[in-house]
């Protein structure tokens, strides 16, 4: 036991570190009231943009919303435990998406990751520490996926020390499966390009006892896909945070059966010796991402449909109505579901290429990036646009291909 005197040794055995802290006249730095608001931006010349692109990484992603960030704020300045923070928020968010259970992690790639690591260790603290050396404790070590949801994201499953077999039908899943196989995963955003669909995935995953899991990171709108496929029993779901659901930029959603979210909380922090160590998510964060969250499911979404057809109209009719040019709405059905405007020229007319005129608006002022096109054309979405935006978007638009013309 602690002593009294022991305290107090332990105590004055640190003056210099006391010393210090105490004489820094910490209120006098901001005398006379609040300190200058400094523009970082500005203060490291870094570029801020109007994002008429999407919510790509690249891009930092989407805003978060006033909510969220007094939610980052108003945590920051008390301790907790993280693992209380995590019980609390994952039970409150468990219950918006229909989930046994749930966890904020860093990303839908880490939720990947984690909830496969999760399968192959159960709640085995031995095991934890070996991953990815699988075969220490003859682990599972086989992901069957179909070939065309074998995209670059599937390294989240392969860092777990798993590989990935890839399948076309659902004889090759039968193949397929054998003592080694740990997972079924799925990839929502190329579901049209496979040959079995989410129920069939599932069911099969239930004929050969084998877990399914389902990579949705960019796939709300529609907000039911928050729910959908945790009803239709796959046993877990990753999403990202900061995409549409405008949360941390670095937060996930693992969401699913229990005892896979429990193994998979092995792998994480605050716990060191595992995989899941460098991706430390904090609790401003988890509570940041609950929050906003929160408010994506409650917001009015055929309100919001209805202002983004708006804000592209206003741009589509600003545009069109110049000589050479054609434009299209379209709503990818899978991944960004948004209104996306297509704007198409004739380069007989119009001079440019898709390369400068993106070049020239992102020189421009204010700086604005639009979403890749070919030669002749370019896509823009709304729905990372600030208010009043898409009206700088249009005229300056309008602008480059009116030079263009010339
Ligand atoms: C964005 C994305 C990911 C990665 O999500 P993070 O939240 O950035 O970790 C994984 N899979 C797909 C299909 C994605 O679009």
């Amino acid at each position: 036991m602690l002593t009294r005197r022991k305290l107090i040794q332990r105590l004055t055995a640190i003056p210099v570190l006391g010393g210090i802290m105490t004489s820094i006249p910490f209120t006098t730095a901001f005398a006379g009231g609040k300190p200058p608001k400094r523009d970082l931006f500005k203060e490291l010349g870094v570029r801020t943009f109007i994002n008429a692109a999407g919510t790509l990484t690249y891009m930092t992603g989407s805003l978060m919303h006033d909510e969220v960030l007094e939610a980052i704020n108003s945590t920051a300045k008390e301790f907790c435990l993280l693992d209380e923070v995590q019980d609390k928020v994952g039970e409150k968010i468990a219950k918006l998406v229909h989930a046994e259970a749930a966890v904020v992690t860093s990303g839908a790639f880490s939720g990947m990751t984690l909830g496969l690591a999760g399968i192959l260790t159960g709640i085995d603290e031995k095991k934890v520490q070996q991953v990815p050396h699988l075969a220490y404790s003859g682990m599972k070590s086989e992901v069957i996926c179909q070939k065309s949801h074998d995209i670059v994201y599937n390294h989240a499953l392969t860092n777990t020390g798993c590989k990935i077999i890839q399948v076309e039908t659902a004889e090759d899943v039968a193949k397929a499966v054998n003592e080694r196989t740990a997972l079924m995963h799925f990839l929502h955003i190329e579901s049209d390009k496979g040959k079995i669909q989410h129920e069939e995935w599932v069911a099969l995953g239930k004929k050969f006892n084998v877990p399914t899991s389902i990579d949705i990171a960019a796939d709300v709108p529609p907000v039911s896909n928050l729910w959908r496929f945790n009803d239709m029993g796959f046993d877990f779901v990753v999403i990202s945070g900061g995409k549409a659901i405008r949360g941390p930029q670095s937060a996930g959603l693992l969401m699913g059966r229990k005892d896979i979210i429990a193994a998979a909380r092995l792998h994480m922090p605050p716990r060191g010796f595992n995989i899941g160590r460098g991706m430390k998510i904090n609790k401003e964060e988890i509570f940041g991402m609950y929050i906003a969250l929160e408010k994506y499911i409650n917001q009015d979404h055929d309100k919001e449909w209805a202002m983004w057809e708006t804000n592209i109209a206003h741009i589509e009719n600003t545009v069109n109505k110049l000589s050479g040019i054609t434009t299209e709405v379209h709503v990818p059905p899978l991944g960004n579901h948004t209104p996306t405007l297509r704007v198409t020229w004739d380069q007989s007319k119009i001079k440019v290429t898709d390369k400068q005129l993106r070049e020239s608006l992102r020189n421009g002022s204010p700086s604005i990036e639009l979403g890749g096109g070919t030669e002749n054309s370019v896509n823009l979405t709304v729905f990372m646009l600030k208010p009043g935006q898409e009206k700088i978007v249009a005229t300056r638009l309008k602008e480059e291909f009116t030079k263009a013309t010339a």
